[in-house]
């Protein structure tokens, strides 16, 4: 048995003080938040506030110094090799808008945008954009049957010597299929082909090393680690970001401004134009180092053992069809059903204070290749519990009865 107290974690989550029957199993959409990143943003608020880098007086530093432990926080949450390597955006999205706009801007018409069908419309649209802008080519990776890379594909696809970015998440929204990231970005690399890795549904779970891994580019949003909305990071390797032009102009990103011309500061601040979103930044760096004191292998093996429940309990009752069958999974189910929509299964379930999601998960052409229109998908978090899962299972079989 591990050793992890999930009672006591739950404790930290205040939302479970309002709201105490619920159920929450839609931490794939976003995760609820603990006490110690609420009471950082407050803190920052109420001790700190001031605009950063420009400053002359305390306030100003104290909150330099906030934004900037919060980038160090970050950078050491992921073993970046330096501070410099993060990059403060709104989210995943952006991040991702970010690199298509910078690293996307110097490939030529005819480079090719490697992009897998599993992934999240947010690592699949700017690379359209960025293709009618510029005449880069977006090739689909496939996927096997069971939800993972079609690994075959991928060597045919980087056979091809115009091949310049991989597109890839670390573990999908949708079906929640773990990718081999350190392999994929091997054979990437024999081609020379930079890999970008959407870490949205991994930076959560998952130990996240962005050496080890050896991708080039590393994107997460705050919100799905326990943090605010608002922030997140694109991780960029430093001889990239070395040569990547700005992408949107004015304060903060810019070394001297005059009509005759204007040069740039070194990144990170290169790219983050304007004001950014300090307290959000604090509250991401309070997420992060709230989750490194916890014991991560445990915290593991707990949502592992819940999603083990879940699975069997699925299994076992009649008329319920899960997608997605890859060996390795983040703990998130998605699931369809023979005689109901799951739009009204989640109704039912929402009378019972469950709360799930259904759609298709902002992932379109993974759901169309499955041939179905949409899922009910349940995603655990650390604060999950076994009656937790119990009730979902006990609520799907009634209801299924009912329905
Ligand atoms: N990629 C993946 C895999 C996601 O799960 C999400 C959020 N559902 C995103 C990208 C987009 O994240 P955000 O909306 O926070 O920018």
């Amino acid at each position: 048995m591990h050793m992890f107290d999930v009672a006591a974690i739950k404790q930290q989550f205040p939302i479970f003080d309002h709201h105490p029957d619920l159920v929450y199993l839609d931490n794939a959409a976003t995760t609820q938040k603990p006490r110690a990143v609420l009471d950082a943003e407050r803190f920052y608020y109420e001790h700190h506030n001031a605009n950063v880098h420009r400053g002359a007086h305390r306030l100003a530093v104290a909150a330099t110094d906030a934004f900037e432990g919060a980038r160090a926080t970050v950078a050491r949450f992921i073993n970046a090799a330096t501070s410099d390597e993060i990059i403060f955006t709104r989210g995943t999205t952006e991040a991702i808008n970010l690199i298509a706009n910078t690293f996307g801007e110097s490939l030529l018409a005819g480079d090719e945008i490697i992009v897998s069908t599993l992934e999240h419309h947010a690592n699949i649209v700017p690379w359209q954009m960025l293709a009618q802008r510029t005449g880069v080519i977006v090739r689909q990776l496939n996927i096997t049957p069971d939800g993972e890379i079609d690994m075959e594909h991928l060597h045919e696809l980087l056979q091809s010597s115009r091949a310049r970015l991989l597109a890839i998440s670390h573990a999908s929204n949708a079906i929640g299929s773990i990718q081999d990231i350190q392999s994929i970005c091997d054979l990437s690399h024999q081609k020379q082909c930079k890999v970008l890795v959407d870490g949205a549904q991994a930076i959560a779970h998952l130990p996240v090393d962005v050496q080890a891994l050896g991708c080039d580019f590393y994107v997460f949003s705050g919100h799905k680690a326990y943090g605010p909305t608002g922030i997140g990071v694109a991780y960029i390797e430093q001889s990239l970001l070395r040569d990547l032009p700005p992408w949107q102009g004015g304060g903060e990103m810019i070394d001297v401004v005059s009509f005759a011309g204007t040069t740039y500061a070194a990144a990170p601040q290169r790219l983050e134009a304007g004001t950014p979103a300090i307290a959000q930044a604090v509250g991401l760096g309070a997420a992060l180092d709230w989750l490194a004191t916890l014991d991560r292998s445990a915290l593991l093996q707990h949502e592992t053992q819940l999603h083990h429940q879940l699975k069997q309990g699925l299994e076992s009752i009649e008329g319920i069809k899960i997608h997605g069958h890859a060996k390795n999974t983040v703990s998130l189910s998605s699931m369809t059903f023979a005689g109901a929509h799951p739009y009204d299964v989640a109704q039912f379930l929402d009378n019972k204070g469950i709360a799930v999601r259904v759609g298709h998960h902002c992932a379109q052409p993974l759901i169309l290749t499955m041939g179905i229109q949409g899922t009910l998908r349940a995603s655990l978090a650390i604060y999950n519990t076994q009656h937790d899962v119990a009730l979902l299972l006990s609520t799907l079989a009634e209801t299924l009865d009912l329905l």
